[in-house]
């Protein structure tokens, strides 16, 4: 004999642990927004695993149904194409908010759009939680720091980032989401979560969505040149997407709020990147210098040591060990083996 609780009384019930005597657990229904992009998809593919009920609201502008399809007729799963810029009605115990275009060419598309989705989107998710009594994790950025005046970037640092620039739309748009969240957790007393999110790479990432692990590693496939931007000495740390599930899975189920950096600090230039993925898919691989965008930061790189302490997590995949299983998901979608999409 089993009772869903949350089906009589939606919200906090239903949190691990806090099962009433006598019931016997079930899975967690979980939202996941932005559930069939890059990171979404594999932390839906963790959650379905565990056991949970997952439901992905996602508008589709860069994620793919491909990358969450094969949960397609899994009674635990269901995908409503919806904005977020638009209020939901739904009944869940969790909220992972992702949904907002991540990478620069796909932010800078439509900023009033980038903007909406990070303020009126998180609002309409938080309103969401409130009413629900759910817990709500906000999937924030390295790039509320800007272009740093501080390295390695500590979560106490308050960012130097440009309020009218081209990459403000999201920059400050993250930001605003922040305040948002610790206003809602201050004024409406809703559990939540911060993650600070470093760069991330892995299967799934869009092949032409503009960032530079997903274009070196196409371009090198391709036998097109290596871009690199500037003079290819700025820096970034990249972290493998398993990595990074693992830590935003934690700080759900974790007893702090944060904000905490989830990211790997090995920090590499440009041109770093690039050595290692000629090594990876062809020695021979040339490099092309191209015109820096504007306000690029010069450096970034994250101290993880709030999230070791406090959430017991660190990345374990360095970045010459996961390239290669990102090589492969790639090598498959642009060489056209079908099979391979949702892998
Ligand atoms: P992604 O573009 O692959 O995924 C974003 C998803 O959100 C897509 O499926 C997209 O269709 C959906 N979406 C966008 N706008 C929406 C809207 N208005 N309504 C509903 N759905 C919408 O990007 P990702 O790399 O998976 O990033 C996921 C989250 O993590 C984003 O919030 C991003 O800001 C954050 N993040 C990612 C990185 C990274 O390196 N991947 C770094 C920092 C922060
Ligand atoms: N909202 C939503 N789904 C809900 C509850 C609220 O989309 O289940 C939206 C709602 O439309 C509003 C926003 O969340 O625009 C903020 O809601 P809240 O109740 O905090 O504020 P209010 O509606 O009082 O402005
Ligand atoms: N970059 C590059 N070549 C490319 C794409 C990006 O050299 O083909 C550089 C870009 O100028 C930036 C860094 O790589 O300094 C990371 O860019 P990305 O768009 O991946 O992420 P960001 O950290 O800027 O959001």
């Amino acid at each position: 004999f089993s009772v869903d609780p949350a089906a009589h009384n939606p919200g906090r019930q239903f949190v691990a642990g806090k099962v009433p005597l006598g019931l016997k657990r079930k899975g967690l229904r979980v939202l996941v927004t932005g559930g069939a992009g890059f990171v979404g998809s594999h932390l839906v593919d963790r959650l379905v695993a565990r056991g949970d009920s997952v439901i992905v609201v996602d508008n589709l502008f860069t994620g793919r149904k491909e990358n969450v399809m094969h949960h397609f007729g899994n009674p635990n799963f269901e995908m409503i194409r919806h904005d977020v810029v638009e209020p939901i009605l739904l009944e869940v115990d969790q909220i992972y908010h992702l949904a907002c275009p991540a990478s620069p060419v796909h932010y800078k598309y439509n900023p009033v759009k980038t903007i909406k989705t990070n303020v009126v989107g998180t609002l309409n998710m938080l309103g969401l939680a409130k009413r629900i009594g759910a817990r709500f994790l906000l999937t924030s950025t390295s790039e509320v720091y800007g272009d740093p005046l501080q390295h390695p970037q500590v979560e106490t640092y308050w960012g130097n980032v440009n309020p009218i620039g081209v990459r403000s739309c999201y920059d400050e748009g993250k930001r605003t989401a922040e305040t948002l969240t610790m206003d809602y957790h201050r004024g409406a007393n809703l559990e939540v979560r911060i993650a600070r999110i470093f760069n991330t790479y892995g299967p799934r990432m869009c092949i032409d969505d503009g960032r530079v692990v997903s274009n070196f590693v196409a371009q090198a496939l391709r036998k097109e040149p290596l871009t690199v931007y500037g003079d290819g000495k700025q820096t970034r740390s990249f972290q493998y997407v398993s990595d990074l599930v693992e830590g935003l899975m934690r700080l759900m189920e974790g007893d702090h709020i944060g904000p905490f950096n989830l990211g790997n600090p090995g920090e590499f230039t440009m041109l770093e990147l690039a050595k290692v993925v000629q090594d990876t898919i062809d020695p021979n691989a040339r490099i092309e210098f191209r015109e820096n965008t504007q306000d690029d930061p010069h450096k970034r790189k994250p101290d993880i040591t709030k999230a070791k302490e406090q959430l017991g997590w660190e990345p374990k995949i360095a970045l010459r060990d996961g390239l290669p299983l990102m090589v492969t998901d790639f090598r498959k979608r642009i060489f056209g083996d079908q099979d391979s999409a949702a892998t």
